[in-house]
């Protein structure tokens, strides 16, 4: 039996009703959460559990980051060549379909380490990544899954199917889907998940759907895919199928409620509709979306309909703050409207939908709250509010004042990744320096590829 008794916190539990709740504390036990009280009652009851002192701070469930791509890591700093890109087609085209050509076996692997480092840093404890690594397609999973398992953190994997690198490409991808998912049993790490990993419409053919959808049929997983990130994949639908994206996706089989689609920018009301009647997910990654420049998607629009949007970080910095930070102003410029994307709705995402995503990957315990029975999936926080903080004003409190940097101690199913800023479990400095050395030469080889 694994104890840990944490002490001297300030709960925010994050549960239907929010509290925050002074003196407080938690027993972790066997990755769970098995008590909470006030630090006194559970100091008495538990005299020989190991403690964690919080020191005042914020004791608050991990981050859930609802859509990112490990991969991305290193093209931080990576110069494209030729004129500015000037679309996101362009940007698919001469950035991100060239860098994944680049990543070999051991790019993928330190890749996901350095996002893992930032995700525990940052106070991010699950993440639902979506990887593509055509020249390095086959068990590319697996060296994703071994540094997460080396992390300690808990993630859901898929592996990206396109068209794009010809029939051998479709079909290693839905292999390297199929293997990992039937792989997850054996390997016995239960913070490891998956799906299945689709690119976006644009790049799938209705053939390609079809064999996924057969590839699918036993493994009880749901789809992780793009949609209508930019006009273009409507464009395309419709001029190839004659169909919107979402009713070609839905006509294939590929969305329910074990499906994700990211981002839902340029769907139309027929198609929101469409979602919420077959209980699709839908991820919102603002940052990404102003840095691609196509659009703000109609998240409030979509959260009235009851379709659970929930908050990405399509492989931005693992700081899920920053990205409750993007969501709150994006809608508000976009619409020239200070009342779009209040702190609730922006919480509503980020705490509530993602939590019960999460559920989806991981039904056995409840993630994304502080309660006895949920997952002990922990963060401390070094906040010290310089005005009232309340359950009901905490989001603004997190938009206006909290920095990811505050985080200082991470647990994830009871057991500390970071303790006082300590990392646990990854060695930053190594990791760090072979990133860099093998981050240049993928840039090499993307020079390459852009000439
Ligand atoms: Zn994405």
């Amino acid at each position: 039996m694994e104890q840990l008794l944490i002490i001297n916190g300030r709960l925010v539990t994050w549960g239907t009703e929010n509290e925050i709740i002074p003196d407080s504390g938690l027993l972790l036990q066997d990755g769970l959460i098995a008590d909470m009280g006030s630090s006194a009652a559970l100091t008495a009851k538990y005299p020989a559990a190991p403690q964690l002192d919080a020191r005042g701070q914020l004791v608050m469930p991990g981050n859930i980051c609802a859509h990112t791509h490990f991969y991305g890591a290193f093209a931080r700093g990576m110069a494209i060549p030729g004129t500015p890109m000037k679309d996101f087609p362009d940007i698919l085209e001469r950035l991100w379909w060239r860098l994944d050509r680049a990543l070999l076996d051991v790019d993928v692997q330190y890749s996901a380490l350095v996002c893992l480092i930032d995700a525990i840093k940052h106070g991010t404890t699950t993440l639902i990544d979506h990887h593509a690594s055509p020249n390095a397609i086959n068990n590319s999973l697996d060296q994703i899954a071994d540094a997460v398992t080396l992390a300690g953190l808990r993630v859901a994997l898929a592996y990206e199917v396109t068209d794009r690198n010809g029939p051998l490409g479709v079909q290693e991808g839905i292999d390297e889907n199929v293997r990992f998912l039937h792989s997850l049993e054996e390997r016995g790490n239960p913070l490891l998940a998956g799906s299945f990993g689709l690119h976006a419409s644009l790049s799938l053919s209705n053939e390609t759907l079809a064999a996924c959808v057969d590839a699918a049929k036993d493994l009880d997983t749901g789809f992780h895919i793009h949609v209508a990130e930019h006009e273009a994949d409507e464009y395309d639908s419709l001029y190839k199928y004659g169909q919107r994206v979402i009713h070609r996706l839905a006509d294939a089989d590929i969305l329910g409620p074990k499906s994700i689609v990211a981002h839902a920018i340029h769907i139309d009301p027929a198609e929101m509709a469409l979602l919420h009647e077959t209980g699709t997910w839908v991820t919102h990654q603002p940052r990404s979306n102003m840095n691609n420049a196509v659009g703000a998607a109609d998240v409030e629009g979509m959260l009235r309909l009851g379709i659970p949007v929930c908050l990405g970080n399509d492989g931005f910095s693992n700081a899920m703050w920053e990205e409750w930070k993007a969501a709150y102003l994006l809608h508000k410029l976009a619409h020239r409207d200070p009342r779009r994307a209040s702190g609730t709705a922006v919480a509503q995402m980020a705490i509530y939908n993602n939590a019960a995503l999460a559920g989806m990957f991981w039904p056995q315990a409840p993630i994304g709250k502080l309660a006895v029975g949920a997952a002990a999936d922990v963060i401390f926080v070094d906040y010290h509010a310089t005005t009232p903080l309340t359950a009901g004003n905490l989001p603004w409190h997190i938009i206006f004042g909290f920095e990811s940097s505050l985080v200082t101690t991470t647990i994830v199913a009871g057991k500390v990744l970071m303790r006082d800023r300590q990392l646990l479990t990854l060695d930053e400095a190594e990791i760090t320096a072979r990133s860099r050395e093998l981050a240049a030469q993928v840039w090499q080889r993307f020079e390459k590829l852009s000439s």
